[in-house]
């Protein structure tokens, strides 16, 4: 993919068959950033996602953070929603217990994931002692309780941690065995590295949905960082993409909506149709693309039109 290529208008004239969409979520951590959530998921809401999902924090420190935002989508947004939920740091028994607190909540989605080591606590990671070792153990634990759709990570330029390819799609396969229906990848931004892993997974004859993780970027530098840590390559074309734009906000955001919209484009060209947006609590860029992808307001989420029908 070449920032060269011009933005053709396919996707703008797709409204039937429109692909499926799914948003992901932090749970806000003061209550200017929980007013601007609320913002975010209300104008979000209105691109008909299968299901928005919130994050849990590492080593689990946000988890009433993210049940009350959860709860909170539900009631107030009447959307799916999927609760995020690692197994690092805990014992088997709390692990239970907060699936069993996302089944009273009326949750019915479940991103099971092992988790890393919060930040100073070191790289390299432990099971507790009493805990599930990893995403598929805890996949079992999901599959056990009963009542979820389980989603779980997956990783096109593989975990960083994995020895191989080999390993980390052994891996995928141990989750899929342990009730995975689904699997949402890392963030990337070569869609050939995407159609690859694509390959890779199939051949291994693992056939559930494995849907891109897409992170529309608002600040260039923090998503080099962030990939940096998870194993995800910036490519050079995007980093000349940013270039020289550090004193122009205006444009940088041209540019990423430019990017991300050529990233969805192309996806759907190569036959995709379901994307997992990371969206980083920001409504913009993935409102942007969707509305791109040919989602709409249902109807029923615009009163003053269905009256005046
Ligand atoms: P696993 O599936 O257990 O392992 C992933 C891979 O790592 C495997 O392929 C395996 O080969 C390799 N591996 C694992 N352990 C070892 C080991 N000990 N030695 C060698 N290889 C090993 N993190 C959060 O804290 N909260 C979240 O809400 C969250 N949401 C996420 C959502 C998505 C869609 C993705 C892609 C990631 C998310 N993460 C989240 C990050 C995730 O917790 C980390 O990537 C973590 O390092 C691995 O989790 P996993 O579930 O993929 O682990």
């Amino acid at each position: 993919m070449s920032i060269d290529r011009p933005i053709h208008t396919a996707l703008a004239v797709r409204h039937d068959d429109a692909p499926r969409v799914s948003f992901e979520f932090f749970p806000p951590a003061s209550e200017t950033m929980d007013a601007s959530l609320r913002q975010t998921v209300a104008r979000l809401a209105s691109r008909q996602p299968e299901f928005v999902s919130v994050t849990y924090g590492a080593g689990g420190s946000t988890r009433e953070r993210t049940l009350s935002t959860l709860r909170r989508i539900l009631a107030e947004n009447r959307l799916d929603v999927a609760g995020h939920l690692t197994c690092i740091g805990a014992s088997r028994e709390e692990v239970d217990q907060v699936i069993a607190e996302y089944a009273a909540a009326g949750i019915r989605r479940i991103v099971a994931l092992r988790g890393d080591p919060p930040e100073g606590a070191g790289t390299h990671y432990r099971p507790h002692p009493q805990g599930y070792a990893n995403a598929a153990e805890l996949c079992a634990a999901v599959s056990a309780h009963g009542g979820f759709e389980i989603a779980v990570a997956a990783y096109p330029e593989k975990h960083p941690e994995s020895a191989d390819f080999d390993a980390d799609i052994d891996m995928l396969k141990r989750k899929v065995d342990h009730g995975a229906t689904m699997a949402i990848t890392q963030f990337f931004f070569d869609n050939d590295v995407f159609e690859t892993y694509l390959e890779r997974v199939r051949r291994a004859g693992i056939d559930i949905p494995i849907v891109p993780g897409l992170l529309p970027i608002h600040d260039f530098a923090r998503v080099s960082a962030f990939a940096r840590r998870c194993g995800a390559s910036i490519p050079g074309w995007l980093e000349r993409g940013f270039g020289e734009l550090d004193d122009d906000p205006q444009t940088r955001s041209m540019v990423a909506a430019a990017l991300a919209a050529e990233q969805v484009d192309d996806l759907v060209e190569r036959g995709i149709g379901q994307f997992h947006f990371y969206t980083m609590n920001r409504a913009d860029l993935t409102f942007a693309v969707c509305h791109l992808l040919g989602l709409r307001p249902r109807m029923s989420a615009m009163p003053q039109l269905a009256e005046a029908s």
